[in-house]
């Protein structure tokens, strides 16, 4: 989290561990490449795109006009003050809205593939709105990895992480060749006639970097049974949102 926001409220978690909560589903052998972004929660290199779950727009649209007005109080102000306060609360909800929207993605991911295929760093894209890439960064790529490395661990699959230099969005999925790709431009279209969505393009390439990588089979994995420890936390903390974790 940003700073520390002020606020209160109570919030109750309840965390149960298992050591073997996920388990791959057969022959969950394939490789994908996945292309997080703003619009879209992932695009996938088979072509399927995960959409944001439907109250992320609502949140951010109120984030919009919260940012406005607060750029109106007069600084020192109660109102601000208040306008400050608000804004943090926001900003926490909007970050449970999208963790949650992330268990589900890296969840399906971990289970139903043998090799993840993600950026080293998501970066492109993220800065042509500032408060809107912030609310999303915040909560965003760092929290998708985290996820999938540790549920990928639990079973078997191998994350590939593709250099942070590697140009996913500027190369051609097809045939290799690169181009300049403003972000304004949602479709890249080669010269050799493919014509594909901008994401979509940078799954591919994400994807076939993870093929062209060694060959890593997915172990094989001695389900230890784990114990199930279950943890209630009480404690003081901002904002007023559940934290209901769902692996
Ligand atoms: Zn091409």
């Amino acid at each position: 989290m940003h700073g520390k926001p002020k606020g209160d409220g109570w919030y109750a978690a309840l965390v149960v561990e298992t050591e073997d909560r996920l388990h791959a589903v057969p022959d969950a052998t394939e490789a994908v490449g996945v292309d997080l972004g703003v619009k879209t929660l992932a695009t996938f290199s088979t072509g399927e795109a995960v959409a944001n779950p439907k109250p992320l727009g609502r949140l951010l649209g109120k984030l919009r006009r919260l940012n406005r007005s607060l750029s109106r109080k007069r600084k020192g102000g109660k109102n601000r003050e208040k306008a400050k306060i608000k804004l943090s609360r926001l900003h926490l909800r909007i970050r449970n809205v999208r963790t949650d929207a992330l268990h589900k993605l890296t969840t399906r991911l971990a289970t139903q593939y043998g090799t993840v295929a993600i950026e080293d760093l998501y970066v492109a894209g993220m800065l042509q709105n500032r408060h809107l890439s912030r609310a999303l960064s915040d909560c965003g790529f760092g929290e998708f990895r985290r996820q999938l490395e540790y549920k990928c661990e639990m079973t078997g699959a191998r994350v590939f992480v593709v250099d942070r230099f590697y140009p996913s969005s500027k190369m051609c999925s097809g045939c290799g060749t690169g181009q300049e790709m403003p972000l304004s431009q949602r479709t890249f279209s080669c010269a050799c006639g493919l014509v594909i969505d901008r994401d979509h393009n940078a799954a591919m390439n994400l994807w076939r970097q993870a093929l062209s990588s060694q060959s890593v089979e997915r172990p094989a994995l001695t389900a230890p049974r784990g114990d199930v420890k279950l943890v209630l936390v009480k404690q003081k903390r901002v904002g007023l949102y559940r934290n209901v974790q769902t692996l």
